[in-house]
């Protein structure tokens, strides 16, 4: 990247199931190595947002199924993300990278209200800014939060990083064994066929504004940097 180049932003989602390294609660040591991964490319001048998910403590939809008010559930489902967001900001400090939490539910002691001009300043300073808390709006999902906040903070693309699957595939390849990944993909098509590796209101929100996205895999080494910085890795999903 040359000196006079718009420095290339983009909005990097993580799963609650990476932050839970499959289990309940947090696994520290994946968290570094993926936080070790951030700090790399942000040290190549790649402006980087972060929104991240909380399934590893609690989904809503699951917890409302256990005799909790829907709404609440998904409240406590919000709050977990910032446990991650927390442990996230820890260890791109300890690596040497500042970063800035902003949460869309206030909580002055631990986080920044969200604040899409103030988010877009840290990046421009060399900041990683990690969203927190989805939407602050129960029923929503943190896929499609990372569709508004890229949008809203004007990021090139969107990358979704995954567990377990390193791209888009026809069908589900731990339970189907002729399921194929494709390397490229429409938001129609996906929506289509029905393809749950992204919520649909996510895909939806993508096709309507034209946002470029991103769907790879996050157990190979070196993935989050290679997506960060543009390789071409995965599925790319476009309108
Ligand atoms: N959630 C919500 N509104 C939002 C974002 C998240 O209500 O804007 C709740 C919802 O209950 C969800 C939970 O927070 O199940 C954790 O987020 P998500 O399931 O998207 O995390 P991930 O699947 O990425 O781990």
């Amino acid at each position: 990247m040359t000196e006079s180049a718009t420095p290339r932003r983009v909005l990097l989602k993580l799963s609650g199931e990476m932050f839970g390294g499959g289990q309940i609660g947090l696994a520290p040591d994946v968290v570094q190595r993926i936080a070790a991964e951030i700090a790399a490319a942000a040290a190549r001048g790649v402006q980087i947002a972060i929104v991240v998910g909380g399934g590893n403590f609690f989904r809503g939809a699951e917890l409302s199924q256990r005799g909790i008010d829907r709404a609440r559930a998904d409240y406590m489902g919000m709050l977990g993300t910032v446990m991650n967001c927390l442990a996230l900001q820890d260890f791109l400090e300890q690596a040497g990278q500042s970063t800035r939490v902003q949460t869309a539910i206030a909580m002055g002691q631990v986080a920044e209200n969200y604040i899409p001009l103030r988010a877009i300043r840290h990046m421009e300073k060399g900041r990683v800014v990690i969203f927190g808390a989805g939407a602050g709006m129960p029923y929503f999902s943190t896929d499609t939060v990372a569709v508004q906040r890229a949008l809203e903070t004007r990021c090139d693309e969107v990358l979704m990083g995954k567990n377990g699957v390193d791209g888009v595939y026809t069908a589900d390849p731990n339970t189907d064994p002729n399921a194929k990944r494709l390397d490229t993909l429409t938001y129609s098509d996906a929506l289509q066929r029905g393809l749950k590796v992204v919520d649909s209101t996510a895909f939806s929100l993508c096709m309507d504004n034209g946002v470029k996205m991103r769907v790879f895999g996050m157990g190979e080494p070196g993935n989050v940097t290679r997506a960060l910085v543009g390789e071409n890795i995965g599925t790319v999903v476009t309108a």
